[in-house]
């Protein structure tokens, strides 16, 4: 039967499987487990069955090739790595439809905790950070109530996809992403050490970058309901969605579904990717490509927090569809951009008024580095660097949530 319930079976009856990787964070998962979480789902009459990750890549592994009948959840104790892991696990089976409908729950557990954080804020609790945040999302899995969660597919220049439910970063994000690796032992803190290190050593990065923007939807196709947005919503975009966008939407109009038929022709399970044409094709005529080459940083985000104290897209929930698109331009001091992190931790960044920053939401996006070496993450994990494309699919993942 497809799992579609909104709520799971009592705690009586619900078998969980909790995978617990033990080197997350500053080592500590498998005593916060211990600690916290193991009294708190005896409590609740939750009963499930552990499993300790041993290496990189076994959560992956162990989701593609098991039976998935016999669990209600399956939950993860770590950062957002191990999560990272089971979705694409779960979209590499011949079975990916059914299979991407198990409720997945996140425990934080790792230095990086940031979709833990987002759907701590979903629930409309005031911000925490830590152990209380462990708690809070404990109680979460225990209460068993399911939503859908947005994910993106991500092309990358291989020819490979994988599917991300948090971000895709490039430049300054992405490299404090990966350089604060080695402060892990700090904890959650590792990415405001990271941010000042790196913002004394600021450089930029040249590219190319397009998107599809969300607003075309309105005049693309008045059959689709799924997403009907206020006339008045449609001039709130900051900067990102002028009024000639909106123009060239309406002259365009008789040309997109053509173009959009002409999509990446990629091989495998999961879902096709209909806004998508091949990475060495040219992206169709409604997509606006950013006039700026020179960048500081590119992150598209589709959950509200990129860390525990880092709530980058503001607006953001957890089904929104859309790719909430932030870039900042070449030219910005180190002063304000500083700000700008410093601001983030209120989400406050947005409203700031930086002439450097561009906020837009987007159903998809193409990034063309032109900067010979380089990183850029998935999910704060670093993928293969080079042109990468971005397509959200609306609620295709399910999520335990308050
Ligand atoms: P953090 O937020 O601390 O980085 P993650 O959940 O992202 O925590 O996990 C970090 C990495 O650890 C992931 O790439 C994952 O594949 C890897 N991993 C999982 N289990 C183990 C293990 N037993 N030993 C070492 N690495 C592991
Ligand atoms: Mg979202």
């Amino acid at each position: 039967a497809p799992r579609d319930e909104l709520v799971l079976k009592e705690p009586a009856h619900r078998r969980v499987m909790l995978l617990v990787n033990p080197q997350s964070g500053r080592g500590q998962a498998l005593s916060l487990y211990n600690s916290h979480i193991q009294r708190m789902l005896q409590e609740a009459g939750v009963a499930h069955s552990l499993v300790i990750t041993e290496r990189q890549n076994h959560a992956r592994e162990l989701v593609r090739e098991m039976s998935l009948v016999q669990w209600d959840a399956l939950a993860i104790m770590s950062g957002d790595g191990i999560l990272f892991e089971v979705i694409n696990g779960l979209l590499e089976r011949p079975d990916w439809e059914q299979a991407i409908r198990t409720p997945l729950a996140i425990l934080p557990g790792g230095s990086g905790n940031a979709l833990a954080a987002s759907v701590h804020h979903y629930s409309g609790s005031t911000p925490v950070s830590s152990e209380e945040l462990l708690l809070s999302c404990g109680f979460l899995l225990c209460k068993g109530l399911v939503s859908r969660m947005d994910l993106v597919s991500i092309h990358l220049s291989s020819g490979a996809r994988v599917f991300s439910f948090l971000s895709l970063a490039w430049g300054f994000v992405a490299d404090v992403d990966i350089e604060s690796e080695k402060y892990r032992h700090v904890g959650a803190a590792r990415f405001t050490v990271g941010t000042l290190v790196r913002i004394a050593s600021l450089r930029t990065y040249r590219g190319r970058l397009a998107y599809l923007p969300a607003a075309l939807d309105n005049c693309n196709d008045q059959n689709n309901l799924q997403t009907s947005w206020p006339v008045s919503n449609l001039y709130s975009f900051k900067n990102g969605c002028s009024i000639s966008e909106l123009n060239s939407c309406h002259s365009n109009n008789s040309n997109n579904r053509e173009e959009n038929i002409r999509h990446s022709n990629l091989s495998g399970p999961g879902p096709t990717d209909s806004l998508l044409p091949p990475l060495d094709q040219p992206v169709s005529s409604n997509w606006v490509v950013v006039p700026e080459e020179e960048f500081v940083l590119m992150l598209a985000m589709y959950q509200s927090h990129l860390a525990e104290d880092l709530f980058a897209a503001p607006d953001s929930t957890l089904e929104d569809g859309l790719i909430h698109l932030t870039y900042v331009k070449a030219g910005i001091s180190r002063t304000a951009l500083l700000r700008l992190f410093l601001s983030m931790e209120k989400g406050a960044h947005l409203t700031s008024n930086c002439p450097h920053l561009f906020h837009t939401k987007v159903r998809a996006l193409r990034l063309e580095p032109q900067s010979p070496k380089g990183i850029i993450t998935v999910d704060g994990e670093a993928v293969e660097y080079g042109p990468v494309q971005a397509e959200v699919h609306r609620g295709l993942a399910r999520l335990i949530t308050g």
